[in-house]
């Protein structure tokens, strides 16, 4: 007997990540907080040890009228002023010779959610990084689309080969293509690609396009967490697509805004041919009407004063958590090199991944690390290292202390 429909992955979420955090927090009940490092949380957190909340952002949202707070959104789509908001927030100073459309989301999940539901079709194949945010699979499977992955790395650089091999082998068997790239600051570790890198990969796309259509998910989830100076002039090199490709940007108030709770974000669609954006905005909004219906009210009227009036303090104040990212990082990366502990090419970002050479060896690593109550969350082939929550205290000697436990796991192989 069942209840629920029959194509759908009846077996619970593997919330791997919750029951670590747990396991962290109970260590730190009986130990006390100096006894362990809890490098589990994926949230922007102080170095008090407390969630990071904006006061420029707060402040701003608590004087936002009750009624205000109370009512619907003006459309499915979103409030008109957010959504043009949005798409100069995220765009900057690039000018884009693109017809373009913003749908207002249930956060950056939302924004990447619709476009795996809505741009393949059933059994078709969703291409994602092998090393990736695990949401990406999650949702595909929810929507009976099949996922294969590209390797990120090689060496130090983004792996263009395989991402082009696998591209071409699933565009070649369903004449479509939809592949995430994750950047900049790439969840879990911290890679963002290049503008050369960028330039080879719609050079790439717009080659494959003459076998159907391409559309490329670019979740930029932490783009605002980017230690370069320019972290978005890459967009400019979308105006290059040609007429059969795409390009979804999944863009999120919560990392942005450190407003995780508010569920906030949007959908940028680009695209050479207005018309072909303008289908994609309606298949959006009916989705986003069978869904959500819309986004909370208060939370676009908010994004849109904090990054307009209110945006030269909320700037200033979003700088301290960057340096303080930015000095975090620096501490691990650099003893992790001087210790000889590999990690996957950082750049900015919330996370540093270790790299494992395969998963068994990972899951041993990552029990030996708990057992000198260090806890961390298991990744493909690595172990990501949340810097985003870890007070710079923590993260000294932490690489040295992994190194030496990674060496003992080693040697009782
Ligand atoms: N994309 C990546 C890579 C993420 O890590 C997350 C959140 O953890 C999201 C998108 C979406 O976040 P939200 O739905 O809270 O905006």
């Amino acid at each position: 007997m069942a209840f629920v429909k029959k194509q759908v992955d009846v077996t619970p979420i593997e919330d791997t990540v919750f029951a670590i955090v747990k396991l962290a927090k109970q260590a730190i009940m009986e130990k006390g907080d100096d006894a362990v490092v809890n490098a589990t949380i994926g949230s922007l957190y102080g170095e008090d040890g407390r969630i990071v909340a904006y006061d420029s952002v707060f402040g701003p949202y608590d004087r936002i009228k009750k009624e205000v707070k109370a009512a619907y959104a003006a459309s499915f789509t979103g409030n008109e002023s957010y959504r043009k908001q949005v798409y100069e927030w995220v765009c900057g100073d690039n000018k884009l010779h693109l017809a373009h459309s913003v749908i207002a989301t249930a956060g950056g999940s939302g924004a990447v959610s619709i476009a795996i539901n809505e741009m393949l079709d059933e059994g078709q194949t969703l291409v994602i990084p092998k090393i990736a945010w695990g949401s990406y699979a999650l949702m595909a499977s929810m929507h009976n689309v099949v996922v294969t992955s590209y390797e990120l790395f090689d060496g130090d650089r983004f792996h263009l080969r395989d991402f082009e091999r696998v591209c071409r082998e699933v565009m070649e068997k369903q004449h479509k293509l939809l592949v995430v790239i994750n950047d900049p600051c790439h969840n879990p570790t911290g890679y963002s690609m290049s503008m050369a890198e960028w330039k080879q990969v719609i050079g790439f796309l717009n080659e494959l396009s003459v076998l159907g259509d391409v559309v490329i998910l670019n979740d930029v989830a932490y783009i605002d967490y980017a230690y370069q100076k320019d972290a978005r002039a890459y967009l400019s090199v979308l105006n290059e697509m040609n007429a059969h490709v795409m390009c979804i940007v999944a863009f999120s108030c919560s990392k942005t805004l450190t407003s995780y709770g508010l569920r906030c974000g949007a959908a940028l669609l680009l695209a050479k041919d207005a018309a072909q954006v303008r289908e994609v905005e309606i298949v959006f909004e009916k989705m986003a009407r069978s869904l959500w219906s819309n986004i909370p009210n208060a939370a676009m009227e908010n994004f849109t004063y904090v990054t307009t009036i209110g945006k030269d303090s909320f700037l200033q104040e979003k700088q301290e958590y960057v340096e303080l990212l930015r000095k975090r990082s620096a501490c691990f990366i650099e003893e992790a090199e001087a210790c000889a502990l590999p990690c996957y090419p950082y750049k900015e970002g919330f996370f540093v991944t270790v790299k494992m050479p395969d998963n068994q060896t990972r899951d041993r690593f990552h029990e030996a690390l708990m057992k000198q109550d260090i806890y961390t969350v298991k990744v493909n082939t690595g172990i990501r290292v949340a810097i985003c929550s870890l007070p710079l205290k923590k993260c000294e000697g932490l690489a040295e202390r992994m190194k030496e436990i990674y060496v003992q796991v080693e040697a009782e192989r």
